[in-house]
Order: structure tokens, then C-alpha cells, then sequence
């Protein structure tokens, strides 16, 4: 039986392509390639051009391929953009997943994990965040994510669904095989925006806020491998497979890292001087994000292995050197 990735060719999705590969299981991606690149799909993946509000091409491959679990990436996840844009996060994320779990029930396909995030918490209560503690998303991008967790709860007392929610904290780093990484076009995250400066596509970086609660005033994030990710997303499957509750799990690292500590550790990883400039402060930004991990340690048995920044860092100024345009060069 086959695992199928929607948004398999974007940039978690590929990085769980290819970890789900090289354990040997057999995969079926699903990407309508809006965001994604065709290059970042596994070869020795099957892939469907799709967009997951098309039932009938969903119908296609549940019936063409033998399907045991989904793994949901298929989603818009740009903070600024679900602010201007809100109902195409209505459309992508809320639409495309209720056209999914409807073909889902329809084939018999009862089991999914999927891409949460940290934004579903908003301003945090206090860190580190559990996942029982309060949901009050600062932006539409968050309440989607959160409305799609109510929506598998319904669906699986309806349906009998199981699924597992993966609340991400901030995804960076690039694969060790140097072949996929990183690449949003426009691109928003913060390293691989600090790293064009190296890479001579940008002058400086700007540092979105000087004036947070934080010990140098700029706002605390908890920066997770992709890698580390991905694995979470094979480990949650297999605890569905074996019978697992349905659940919810933070998956970050426990440590978090100031806007201004990213930039000197990039400095330090690059050997580039990396100047920087003071901007006003972005709208929906709370102040910090620092995950507890400790439930995904212990009920899947998951454990992020790169837990150094420098080391995070230096695996995504690999792939960036060498990528300067993403998957266009
Ligand atoms: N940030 C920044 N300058 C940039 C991009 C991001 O100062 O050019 C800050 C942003 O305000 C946030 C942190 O870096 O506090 C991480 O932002 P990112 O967009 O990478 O991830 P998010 O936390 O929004 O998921």
C-alpha cells in the first residue's frame, strides 16, 4: 500500500517525500504545483498534478492507487498574504481540505496527518507552549489551520477519521543530500532571507521590530529542521497505523532564538559580515514561539536530532549557495 503526499512537491512535503522513500516505503505525491516544484518531487515518487478542490481528479487516484494513509501539506501558509488575501486561505485550506475528507470517506481512506502550526496559538498564555493551552489565532492563516482541526474532529466522530495534527514552530534547514531545500517565490522566512545577503542578492536584512518583551527586543522563535519534521510526519502515521488516538503535537525544538541571535549565527556560519537594519515591528507577530515537544517525545517517540542552530543554519546555506534561485538554477 502506498502513502500519499499532498503538497509533496513544496518544501516540508519534498523533505517527507523523501525521508518516507528512503525508509522504503512507496509514495504517491498529489501537487498542483501553484507553490511547489516539480523538481523537488522524490523520482522514485509517483506524482499526480492535482489541486485537492478537484474531487474528480481525487476520485481518479483513489481509485487508481492503493492508498493506506494521507499525509495534508496541500495548503497556503503565508502569514501577510492570509491577511490581504483571507479568502483564498478559506478557499485552499478550508474548501481543499472538506473536498479531500470528503473523497476520503467516499474511498474508505480514514487516516491523515496534516500540517498545523504554531499560529493557531496566537499571542501565547506562556512558553513553553503546550498544546493544551489557549487557541486564539492573530491571523486568518492560523484560524484556517485551526478550523481544519475542528473539521478532522467532526469528521472522524462522523466518519470514523483518524487523524494527527502537527502544530510546526519555524521550519528551516535543508536536506542533507543537498538536492532539495528551501524555496517560496516571494520568499518571507527570515533565514533564508538573512542568507541572500551572503548569497549577493540582497544588501541587508531588515528586523521586523526592536521594541518586543525579549532580553534584546526582537522576537523569539523556536527554529525546527525540515528533516526533524518530516520524520514526526512518518512517526504520527505509523502511530495511526498501530491504532493511535487522534491528537494534536507541537513539534519544535524547546530553545528559542532571538531575530538578532539568527543573524549572528548566520554571520558565524557564513563568514559574511551580514548588515542589518531596523524596521517597524510586522503585523500578527507575537512576541515569542517556543514549542513544548515533550508530548511528540513521548507518545510518538519522536526526537529532533539537529538541535544546534549553527548546524541548522549551515544546512540551509548549503543547499542556498548552491541554489541561489531555488529550483530555477
Ligand atoms: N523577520 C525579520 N525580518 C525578515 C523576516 C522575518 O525580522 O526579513 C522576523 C519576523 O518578524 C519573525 C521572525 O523573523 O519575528 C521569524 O519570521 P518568519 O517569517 O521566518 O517565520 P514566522 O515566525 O512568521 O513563522
Amino acid at each position: 500500500m502506498a502513502i500519499l503526499v499532498l503538497g509533496g512537491a513544496g518544501y516540508i512535503g519534498s523533505h517527507t517525500v523523501y525521508e518516507l522513500i528512503d525508509a522504503g516505503r512507496d509514495v504517491v505525491v498529489a501537487d498542483d504545483l501553484q507553490t511547489g516544484f516539480r523538481a523537488a518531487v522524490h523520482p522514485k515518487a509517483r506524482f499526480y498534478l492535482l489541486d485537492i478542490r478537484d474531487r474528480a481528479a481525487l476520485d481518479v487516484l483513489f481509485e487508481k492507487e492503493d492508498i493506506e494513509g494521507v499525509i495534508h501539506f496541500a495548503a497556503s501558509s503565508q502569514v501577510g498574504e492570509s491577511m490581504s488575501d483571507p479568502l483564498k486561505y478559506y478557499d485552499n485550506n478550508l474548501h481543499g481540505t472538506m473536498v479531500l475528507l470528503s473523497a476520503m470517506v467516499a474511498h474508505g481512506v480514514d487516516k491523515i496527518v496534516f500540517s498545523s502550526t504554531a499560529a493557531t496559538y496566537g499571542e501565547p498564555e506562556r512558553v513553553p507552549i503546550l498544546e493544551g493551552d489557549r487557541t486564539d489565532p492573530t491571523n486568518c492563516y492560523g484560524e484556517t489551520k485551526l478550523a481544519m482541526e475542528h473539521m478532522m474532529s467532526w469528521v472522524s466522530k462522523a466518519h470514523g477519521l483518524h487523524y494527527v495534527a502537527l502544530r510546526y514552530f519555524n521550519a528551516c534547514g535543508a536536506h542533507r543530500s543537498g538536492a532539495i531545500g528551501e524555496a517560496h517565490a516571494p520568499e518571507t522566512h527570515l533565514i533564508p532571507l538573512i542568507l541572500q545577503v551572503p548569497n549577493g542578492q540582497r544588501e541587508k536584512i531588515m528586523v521586523f521590530g526592536g521594541d518586543y518583551p525579549t532580553p534584546d527586543g526582537t522576537c523569539i522563535r523556536d527554529y525546527i529542521h525540515v528533516s526533524d519534521l518530516a520524520q514526526a510526519h512518518i512517526l504520527a502515521l505509523d502511530y495511526l497505523i498501530r491504532g493511535g488516538q487522534n491528537d494534536v503535537f507541537n513539534l519544535g525544538n524547546g530553545v528559542g532564538f532571538s531575530v538578532r541571535e539568527v543573524i549572528d549565527c548566520a554571520r558565524n556560519v557564513t563568514g559574511h559580515s551580514i548588515p542589518e537594519e531596523m524596521a517597524p515591528r510586522r503585523a500578527g507577530d507575537p512576541a515569542q514561539l517556543i514549542a513544548s515537544s515533550r508530548k511528540a517525545m513521548d507518545v510518538l517517540g519522536w526526537k529532533p536530532e539537529q538541535n544546534s542552530l549553527e548546524a541548522i543554519i549551515a544546512s540551509a546555506w548549503n543547499w542556498h549557495k548552491s541554489h541561489p534561485h531555488g529550483y530555477e538554477a
